[in-house]
């Protein structure tokens, strides 16, 4: 099983059999309030309707087509659907079918942007400490979690450098929203920059807000200044939303969220609702136009695609999701819960074993102190005791993350705080 304890899973399993709405239920008809929108991507909650009828749909129209050589008009749709969405200028679409997928394929247009722009000298890539950015070699090289790359360290990509994260316990504990404290990170890229020299230097991959690692929000500013410095020394800015897109932050996008337009934003999970695997990559125009100019007429100009990529049912399930979010303005009730989901959240700060509490729009981490000589057995212990009572929510080592789709009741965000809140008290 992926990112599990494989031998403990089968102690313990955890199985879910069905699920609609704001639930799953298990195999012996338990329900349980999904706390988590599966993994960070069910946004418009489970068995929604219209999605399920358009892939429905779709199966009965068209199963496949190539989208080599040739293409289908849905795959078409779907692109507007998403550029639609995006930033002005991030119009150019191209599909992948998860959030790793996405992420290698804009590393690989950010290198063929600069060969195609005569800088093929431009290939270090930056990213971050505790980034995740998926599971392929690009992703786990630019990612920042040691767990995810020290097996494989012997071949990561060359070139690859990494700014610090962002997140100062000391300072930061228990912010709302984003910490006051740590803008100036952003200048390490300068520093950086001094180091290899910005002729060197391909891209910058980030996550607006850092997900996998235990929601570490953005610093103010902080983002503002990585775009202000990437600008200025020609050095493309990718945007990791696979988390962040489609609502999570109460808008479309991070980019959107903090007025930050990146040149690249990957994009997953709630692309679709989780309803069919799919990941995107909006590119700013001119990157597309210069990489399709470079080329020769009839040549192929970006040696690069997946076999499904904008898969008919993925595209399908791509415009039926957008028009929900749209039409339930899932997004700007995100916005408006996280307000509710920010005062629930914050009451745990002064719970049993509660060392921080963070949180933006519907994200949030709260981190336990590790039990003596047991790293992550709290993390598990409360995960497990959150599930008996009815609750999922994630954890990664001593880190719950609570991420609940946009169409919660504030009620049910109550329910998973005070479940969280009774196991926490009855914790050892
Ligand atoms: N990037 C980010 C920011 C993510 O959170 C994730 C998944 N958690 C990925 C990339 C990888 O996505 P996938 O698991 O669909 O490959």
């Amino acid at each position: 099983m992926p990112f599990t304890a494989n031998r403990a899973f089968k102690k313990a399993p955890v199985l879910f059999a069905s699920a609609e709405g704001m639930h799953y239920k298990t195999p012996e008809g338990r329900s349980v309030l999904d706390g988590t929108s599966g993994l960070w991507c069910v946004n418009a909650g489970h068995a929604r309707q219209p999605i399920l009828a358009a892939v429905r749909q779709q199966l009965a129209e068209l199963d496949y087509a190539p989208g080599f050589q040739t293409g289908h008009p849905q795959a078409f749709a779907a692109a507007r659907a998403v550029a639609a969405r995006m930033p002005a200028g991030l119009d150019r679409i191209f599909f992948a079918n998860s959030g790793s997928e996405a992420v290698d394929s804009a590393l690989k247009i950010a290198l063929a942007y600069h060969r195609a722009d005569g800088q093929a000298q431009r290939t270090r890539l930056i990213g971050r400490e505790r980034g995740y950015h998926g599971v392929g070699f690009g992703g786990i090289s630019v990612g920042g979690l040691g767990a995810n790359r020290q097996a494989f360290s012997g071949n990561l990509l060359p070139s690859v450098d990494h700014l610090p994260h962002t997140y100062d316990a000391e300072r930061q504990r228990h912010s709302r929203g984003q910490p006051a404290w740590g803008a100036h990170l952003a200048d390490e890229l300068e520093r950086r920059i001094a180091l290899h020299g910005a002729h060197t230097i391909a891209a910058v991959i980030v996550e607006p807000v850092a997900g996998s690692a235990g929601v570490l929000v953005p610093p103010a500013g902080y983002l503002a200044r990585l775009r202000e410095i990437t600008r200025r020394h020609g050095i493309l800015l990718i945007f990791d939303e696979v988390i962040t897109g489609f609502g999570r932050l109460g808008a479309p996008t991070a980019s959107a969220y903090f007025d930050v337009t990146p040149d690249l934003i990957t994009l997953a999970k709630g692309i679709s609702n989780a309803v069919v695997p799919a990941g995107a990559v909006a590119v700013r125009r001119e990157i597309h136009d210069t990489i399709l100019d470079a080329a020769p007429d009839g040549a192929i100009e970006f040696a690069h695609g997946y076999t499904y990529s904008g898969h008919p049912l993925a595209a399908a399930a791509i415009q039926a999701t957008l028009a929900l979010y749209d039409e339930e303005e899932l997004y700007a009730r995100a916005g408006m819960l996280a307000t509710d989901f920010e005062l629930a959240v914050h009451r745990l700060d002064d719970a049993p074993h509660v060392q921080d509490v963070r949180n933006l729009g519907l994200m949030a981490g709260i981190d336990l102190a590790p039990r003596d000589g047991e790293p992550g057995a709290r993390g598990r212990a409360v995960f497990q005791g959150c599930f008996e009572r009815g609750v999922l929510v994630r954890y990664t080592g001593d880190t719950i993350a609570l991420s609940p789709p946009l169409i919660a009741e504030p009620g049910q965000i109550e329910e998973i705080v005070r479940t969280l809140r009774s196991v926490l008290d009855g914790l050892a």
